[in-house]
């Protein structure tokens, strides 16, 4: 008889974009007139920059050729994509981190969802509420103890420290959904409540590319202490438009320990290179290639024009929600505008509502957690024309 992993009944089986995925293909039957535009699940409308299309067909080339051919790739990634990011993403900006402490892989929804595998299923986990929904639903999935930090306008955003002391506590800034950033200060005293409790925390950077704003860390790394307590994760998805490429990368420091039942001391590092060896065959190589064309001048200033555009985007969004005396967060070092619903309607009825009268799609705020209900959450990955039609369309409702 096969076994379950009970666990596994207690996520439920709805996720988020499937039912707005339903509500809207429903609108859709019965409106085939009317055109929906989606200003919700986030993914990237503007295409691949040339620099790493260029690159990416290169190595493509190389591929078809016995002398150039290459096959599995490294487990922690090719060496010549490891030093462009050692050298632009923390050396350059001043920060001490080696070789060996980055592993290369195919996103960060699978590596913050896999980090679980090398920890303890009795560790007390803390996540920021509203969330990214992996950290929660990967924790129940391995049954582990939660506790909600929410985080609303009434603290500005800026979780308290766990009821509880935290083992594990997920962060991820720039936030997604609601768009808010912590401040290098903020920050360094959630390193310090972890070198204080010999907490872990995870740091999810997939949005670090949007910071604008100079007290706005980039990377936990810039705070003193956090080699000692954090583990980052990092994706070309939105930095690059990789959401279809797939690339991302984990920074584990061997600063990082962990304890056995036995009272052992291990290194997380070497954990996770062991996890990584075992579950992960590697990123593509020609996928490495085009992150590596990333980094060069070409591949920065085109990335940097497609941020400032998803950024105007973000602009149009949260001035033209404002206009109408919607309250809004976000926006400013995040492709995410949360807002607040207009007479305390809940986030779905909003959500019906938005579809229905103005056809456009956003996510409500109530499918990233509790603390989202009540809130909105709009993205500014669309086409221009479709952001500034669908902003016309909601301010004359
Ligand atoms: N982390 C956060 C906070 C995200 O919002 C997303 C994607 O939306 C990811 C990670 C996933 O990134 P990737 O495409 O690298 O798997």
């Amino acid at each position: 008889m096969i076994k379950l992993n009970e666990h596994y009944t207690e996520i439920g089986n709805s996720y988020l974009f499937a039912e707005v995925a339903r509500r809207v293909s429903e609108y859709r039957n019965s409106h085939p007139d009317r055109k929906v535009i989606s200003l919700g699940i986030g993914d990237i409308t503007q295409p691949i920059v040339p620099a790493v299309i260029d690159a990416i067909t290169a190595a493509t080339a190389e591929m078809g050729k016995t002398e150039t051919l290459r096959g599995y790739a490294p487990y922690e990634g090719y060496d010549f994509l490891v030093q462009a990011i050692l050298k632009h993403d923390f050396a350059d900006r001043g920060i001490a981190i080696e070789a060996d402490e980055i592993f290369v892989s195919d996103g960060a929804k699978s590596d913050t969802g896999n980090i679980g595998d090398i920890l303890g299923a009795d560790n007390r986990i803390a996540i920021t509420d509203p969330a990214y929904p992996v950290y929660v639903d990967t924790n129940r999935m391995a049954g582990r103890e939660i506790e909600l930090l929410p985080c609303t306008p009434a603290n500005g955003f800026v979780p308290d420290f766990p009821e509880q002391t935290a083992d594990v506590i997920y962060l991820c800034y720039p936030n997604n959904p609601t768009g808010t950033v912590l401040t290098k200060a903020v920050l360094k005293l959630w390193v310090d409540y972890a070198l204080k409790h010999k907490s872990l925390i995870l740091y999810d950077a997939a949005y670090e590319a949007f910071v604008s704003e100079a007290d706005i860390p980039r990377s936990i790394f810039e705070i003193e202490g956090a080699r000692e307590v954090a583990i980052e994760f990092r994706s070309f998805s939105k930095t690059a438009g990789f959401t279809g490429l797939r690339a991302g990368y984990t920074v584990v420091p061997k600063d990082l320990t962990a304890k056995t039942s036995k009272g052992e001391t291990l290194s997380l590092n070497a954990m996770w290179r062991r996890r990584q060896s075992t579950k992960f065959n590697g990123t593509a190589y020609v996928i490495q290639r085009g992150a590596e064309a990333v980094y060069s001048p070409e591949g920065q200033r085109q990335t940097k024009e497609t941020i400032e555009y998803y950024m105007q985007n973000a602009k149009i969004i949260k001035s033209g929600l404002e206009s109408i005396g919607l309250k809004c967060y976000g926006g400013t070092n995040a492709p995410y505008i949360w807002c607040r619903t207009p007479d305390n309607m809940t986030s779905w009825d909003f959500f019906d509502l938005l579809l229905n009268k103005a056809q456009v799609v956003g996510t409500p705020g109530s499918g990233f957690g509790t603390a989202g209900e009540g809130f909105f959450r709009f993205t500014a990955f669309g086409h221009k024309n479709d952001t500034v039609e669908a902003i016309k369309r909601m301010t004359s409702v």
